[in-house]
């Protein structure tokens, strides 16, 4: 189905990069996802004009998913391209990544660990535990509020929890432990399921966490409601320079609010007289 992949993978000194694979042992030596920024697209060029790659798989976040399915749907002469190459869009489910300098500060301050010496990360919300896998085969761990601090601003306004976006998207909510949960969006996500299952790489049983899986989605309501707030402010802003605008700021405020009661004449300051203060 794919002839390459673009993934994300560690050096040894513990920076993340893109990486572009063409074989399942290359897939296999990755770090993979680890929650830390990583420009994954940056690969993508050297995916399809240097080696020539037909069918590419991206596994990303749920953010370049998007930016993924745009370039797939645009019909954009000059993303052609790319557009014929990519054959597999998955995601993974993502809370929020890390800057790479803060967080390698943090390790090395909170577990006494040099990054060389990491393989991969693993947050566990769950535990509230960020897990260091070394590269001598010992696990280290520290809080995940130690690390939260680090997290990239864009994501406490992210509303895609759960890749919405991807062919497949696949992460740990709703999973038991060992597992993971993937939900196939697409035909092309669930034939790529089909063909793992058939050809006996993928071990599958029934049994999610949907509760696991709403408490997701409620999450992205909140976020949801975030960015309606930053548009608010925005809108705000933009009223103040054109009146004009006042009327679609009252309607947003009223959506978030919920419409003001009138006030009484009483309770009305325009009509009370001078109260208790000594100013005058
Ligand atoms: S939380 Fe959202 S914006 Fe942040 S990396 Fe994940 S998908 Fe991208």
């Amino acid at each position: 189905m794919i002839d390459g992949a673009l993934m994300m993978d560690a050096d040894r000194a513990g920076r993340t990069r893109a990486r572009v694979v063409t074989s399942a042992g290359e897939i296999a030596e990755t770090a993979g996802y680890q929650q830390i920024w990583t420009p994954l697209l940056d690969a993508l060029n050297s995916a399809v004009f240097e080696l020539g790659l037909k069918n590419i798989a991206i596994v990303s976040t749920p953010c370049a998913a998007q930016a993924v399915r745009r370039m797939t749907d645009s019909t954009l002469e000059r993303l052609a391209a790319y557009r014929n190459a990519i054959r597999l869009n998955v995601a993974m489910f993502c809370t929020g990544v890390y800057q790479p300098d803060g967080l390698r500060d943090a390790l090395t301050n909170g577990m006494n660990l040099a990054p060389e010496q990491i393989a991969r990360l693993t947050a566990s919300p769950r535990e509230g535990k960020l897990h260091a896998q070394l590269w001598d085969g010992a696990t280290r761990e520290m809080d995940l509020v130690e690390a939260e601090k680090f997290t990239r601003a864009g994501c406490a306004r992210c509303d895609d929890y759960l890749g919405e976006s991807a062919d497949l998207a696949i992460g740990p909510v709703g999973a038991r432990d060992g597992y993971a949960t993937v939900i196939a969006r697409t035909p092309i996500g669930q034939a790529a399921i089909q063909n793992a299952v058939t050809m006996k790489l993928l071990e599958t049983i029934n049994d999610v966490n949907e509760g696991a899986l709403e408490r997701a989605s409620a999450e992205k309501d909140r976020r949801a409601r975030a960015q309606a707030f930053d548009q608010l402010q925005v809108m705000a802003l933009d009223a103040l320079r054109d009146p004009r605008k006042l009327a679609e700021v009252k309607m947003q405020f009223d959506l978030l609010y919920g419409r003001p009661r009138a006030l009484s004449k009483k309770e009305d300051y325009r009509y009370a007289g001078c109260g208790d203060c000594s100013g005058c």
